[in-house]
């Protein structure tokens, strides 16, 4: 099975296939890379930011009107919300395989700090395998160092390894075998 990662026009250039090789090595996949073809809804003027929810829809009528049935995440330049949560690095919804990542808060630019390209791609990639990870079914992990670990804050992301721990590898390699 491949994973389509649509990477946005507007999201920064140069980093698309950094991302998507450590996304590959992180969960051990295969990736297809493309400019994103879908619009992007669901922006809130008062509160700068786009509603996730809003944006996974618009990825699920792109996907049924392509009959597009492998998973797709899209990576955006927009500041994300969803409901309660101020703000989401990203969301997925397994049950239509679609998932939104937002690099707003991923560079050290973001927090005042001086810009590192090593940092952006590794959190990009870590957000990335996360959120493909729940579309491949996988739930949130307890290891703070797992990728699947559910990240509050960018110390919280920074300290996630590349990697997923044992016992999501065997999850996935087990969901992956079977097909
Ligand atoms: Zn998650
Ligand atoms: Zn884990």
């Amino acid at each position: 099975m491949r994973v389509h990662i649509f990477w946005d026009s507007q999201s920064p250039d140069g980093y698309q296939m950094p991302v998507k090789r450590l996304i590959e090595s992180i969960l051990n996949i295969r990736t297809e890379l493309a400019e994103n073809p879908v619009r992007i809804m669901g922006y809130v003027n008062s509160r700068r930011q786009v509603d996730a929810q809003a944006l996974l829809d618009t990825v699920y009528a792109y996907k049924r009107r392509h009959l597009m049935m492998e998973p797709v995440l899209l990576i955006v330049p927009q500041d994300l919300f969803r409901n309660s949560d101020s703000f989401v690095f990203g969301l997925a919804r397994e049950s239509v395989g679609a998932g939104v990542v937002s690099t707003a808060r991923l560079g050290n630019e973001y927090y005042g700090r001086a810009g590192s390209d090593d940092d952006y791609i590794d959190r990009i990639a870590k957000e990335g395998a996360h959120e493909i990870g729940h579309l491949l079914g996988l739930p949130h992990c307890t290891d703070p160092e797992c990728v699947m670990f559910k990240p509050d804050t960018l110390d919280e992301l920074d300290r996630k390894k590349k990697v997923l721990c044992p016992s999501c590898r065997e999850k996935l390699d087990a969901v992956m075998g079977a097909g």
